[in-house]
């Protein structure tokens, strides 16, 4: 328990920022966010460019997720198949499929140590703007011994950024396990966020962000998860354990499996809807 290592957010650097949501919006239009609901909301909002970016979803789109995926590290076949295995877990619920593929990647896993080490992967569209040599998704060390537990905790986890995920705010009483100083210094150091940022992301529980936040599962697997070294009791915060019923529900929202019967009739009403839409 000591060692378990936990997922570190990641994101483009700022300097990508402005251009990946702008890709992110072309490939799926919903991502592009509230912005006369959030002026409403948000006293003194400004939607700048930077900040539109920053609260852009990056979400692939109603049609689905099929996404081809290579190891960097030419790790053996029962390994890579494990992976895949856990990989397409989504695809229980979802419009979901990841294929092995050492064309043209789009999603590529290395299982590198030190500095970029851990557990992490780019969230949704964002892998588009990684350079094609490099890793969109880190499972530090995995291997064939790795427990069943780890691949169900750790793979499905970082599989759910890869589609779009972000991660979930924690429920009260985890945030009240948290060193509040330590989590906004590490959190702006290795995020770059402000401590607004990071009281708004991390230090907000659960209940207090129901407003904001779509699926309030203080189960998800996409729930944040905290290192030891952050916590008043020097234990990780590990998170959801496996993708639960309500992720599973919530990605077959994003992603479904069956395309509306009503296409018929928006081919029939596209001219009507090309005058109706902003
Ligand atoms: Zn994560």
């Amino acid at each position: 328990m000591k060692n378990v290592i936990v997922c570190s957010p990641k994101s483009l650097p700022a300097s990508q920022l402005i251009v990946a949501a702008r890709k992110a919006v072309e490939i799926n239009p919903h991502n592009h966010p509230p912005l006369e609901h959030l002026a409403l909301l948000v006293p003194g909002f400004r939607a700048t460019p930077a900040r539109i970016a920053v609260l852009t979803k990056k979400y692939w789109g109603i049609g689905g997720v099929k996404l081809t995926v290579s190891f960097l590290d030419n790790p053996p076949a029962d390994l890579r198949k494990r992976i895949l295995l856990h990989m397409n877990a989504w695809a229980e619920t979802a419009n979901v499929k990841f294929t092995a593929s050492n064309t043209d990647p789009q999603v590529r896993i290395a299982r590198a140590g030190g500095q970029d080490g851990g557990y992490w992967s780019y969230v949704g569209t964002d892998i588009l703007s990684i350079k094609k040599n490099e890793a969109t998704m880190n499972l530090e060390a995995f291997s064939m011994e790795t427990p069943e537990s780890e691949y169900h905790r750790v793979v499905r986890h970082e599989t759910g950024h890869t589609l779009g995920f972000p991660h979930e705010h924690m429920r009260r009483a985890l945030v009240e396990k948290l060193d509040r100083q330590k989590t906004i210094d590490y959190f702006m150091a290795t995020q770059g966020w402000t401590e607004e940022e990071v009281i708004a992301q991390v230090l907000t529980p659960i209940e207090e962000s129901a407003l904001m936040s779509t699926a309030a599962d203080p189960r998800s697997i996409m729930c944040y998860q905290i290192p030891a070294q952050l916590t008043k009791d020097g234990k990780p915060i590990v998170g959801g354990k496996d993708i639960d019923r309500s992720d599973s529900k919530f990605a077959a929202t994003i992603y479904p499996k069956k395309t509306v019967a009503v296409k018929k009739a928006t081919k029939t009403a596209a001219p009507a809807s090309k005058r109706t839409r902003k």
